[in-house]
């Protein structure tokens, strides 16, 4: 296993942090860090994207063939890791993590040339329908239903969570096509175009008061047969496929920026004449979440190495999402015990989940954070909730 980066890998880093300088502008910077919820503006996540784009480093985990760089594990491991520690909006992985991987694993050709230029390109921003009510964790008992119609698929049911369906172009989708054997079979995965006749996406307010969530309604949605990505009742071995890559993702670059972001917050916060970070409970806990992230920063490149050795990402994924939300989380709580009062108030976000400070009565780095610590409390259900990761570390990783 090798964990260090040699200096080919050291120079790549420099080429990174040298883009970065000079494309992540301070308004994008800005508007990064004054969003509470997960997903910034979709405005300002583009004009990152489309930066990276002419860059060429827009497809950064996809094969060359495709699109992509062709870099290795490890290159977009340093590129991840570089574009969180410098502030940069987390691009959209429900386009270029999830559906572009499918798509080019077990898409048509015809799927694939019209598809993936526009991903990259950003031309299309998708959402992902997986949830139901009723089909959160246990993801199989889905109900949506896509009843074959000659050259089309009728989809009837709704899908709940859906995070940015109300800006979204394209969905994908597991809808049930056959209900007669294992509640994993007869599951298809399916693309759709938001603008279909038959589609309503109702708005879901969070406790934060954000709008990043959705209900999205499907009444006799039709779609062609081309829109299905590969074998119709198949849909769940792709689905879990892109869930791999879902649970893979490096998150210790941003947890880094969040916590040195803390540390500035309680070198300016005072109780009585001391200030916080000199009080032994914050140091403690802000030592306790370095050497957690520290830990966390080692998983991720153990995992990294045995993907450059070849091997899938596979069930130690969870590890890093398991932990890692539990970083997020402590954090967002320990900003909220520093700014004391001041984070009672909730300045309402703007539409595009920007913090108004407007009317804030309390210094400007706290005015982000009571909203950042509501929106965190979702971290430990979405992606997966934490007990399924619990169980799936027991069962697929130490085999108890
Ligand atoms: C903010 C947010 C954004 C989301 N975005 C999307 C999206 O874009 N697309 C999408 O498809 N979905 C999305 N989801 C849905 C998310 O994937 C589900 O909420 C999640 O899988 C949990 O399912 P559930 O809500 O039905 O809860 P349930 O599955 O009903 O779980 C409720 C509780 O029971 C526990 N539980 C359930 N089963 C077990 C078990 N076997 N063992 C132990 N405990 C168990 C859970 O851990 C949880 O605490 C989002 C959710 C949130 C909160």
């Amino acid at each position: 296993m090798d964990l260090e980066f040699d200096d080919d890998l050291k120079a790549f880093q420099q080429e990174v942090r040298a883009f970065l300088d000079e494309q992540l502008t301070q308004d994008i910077r800005d508007a990064t860090a004054k969003t509470t919820t997960v997903w910034v503006d979709k405005e300002v996540v583009m004009e990152w994207h489309r930066r990276l784009y002419r860059k060429g480093w827009i497809g950064y985990f996809w094969p060359k063939e495709y699109g992509g760089t062709g870099w290795s594990p490890t290159q977009q491991y340093i590129f991840l890791q570089e574009c969180a520690q410098a502030g940069a909006p987390r691009l959209i992985p429900m386009s270029l993590r999830y559906v572009g991987p499918v798509i080019f694993t077990y898409g048509t050709q015809e799927q694939k040339d019209y598809f993936l230029p526009r991903i990259l390109s950003g031309e299309h921003y998708w959402c992902q329908g997986y949830s139901e009510p009723g089909a959160g964790s246990d993801l199989a008992s889905l109900n949506m239903r896509a009843v074959r119609d000659g050259d089309e698929y009728v989809l009837n049911g709704s899908k709940i969570w859906t995070t940015n369906a109300h800006v979204a172009d394209w969905i994908f989708c597991l809808v049930r096509t056959d209900n007669s054997g294992r509640k994993q079979q007869g599951i298809t995965f399916v693309l759709v175009d938001m603008k279909s006749p038959g589609i309503k996406v109702d708005p879901i307010i969070t406790l934060g008061l954000d709008h990043e969530v959705n209900q999205v309604f499907f009444d006799d949605v039709r779609i062609p047969v081309s829109q299905r990505v590969g074998d119709e009742g198949q849909g769940w071995d792709y689905g879990k496929f892109l869930l791999e890559f879902e649970r893979a993702g490096g998150a210790s670059g941003e947890y880094k920026a969040a916590i040195q972001k803390l540390r500035r917050m309680c070198a300016a916060q005072v109780s009585g004449q001391v200030p916080l970070i000199k009080d032994p409970y914050f140091a403690t806990e802000l030592s306790r979440l370095e050497i957690g992230v520290m830990a966390l920063e080692m998983t991720e490149r153990r995992i990294m190495s045995s993907v450059a050795a070849g091997q899938r990402p596979g069930p130690e994924g969870s590890v890093l999402s398991a932990t890692g939300v539990e970083i997020n989380q402590r954090i967002s709580e320990l900003a909220v015990e520093a700014m004391d009062y001041y984070a009672a108030p909730l300045p309402p976000p703007s539409p595009s989940g920007m913090v108004n400070d407007d009317h804030y009565p309390g210094p400007s780095y706290g005015a982000a954070v009571m909203g950042k610590y509501l929106n965190k409390r979702a971290a430990s259900i979405y992606g997966g909730a934490k007990e399924i990761q619990r169980e799936i570390i027991s069962k697929a990783v130490l085999h108890l």
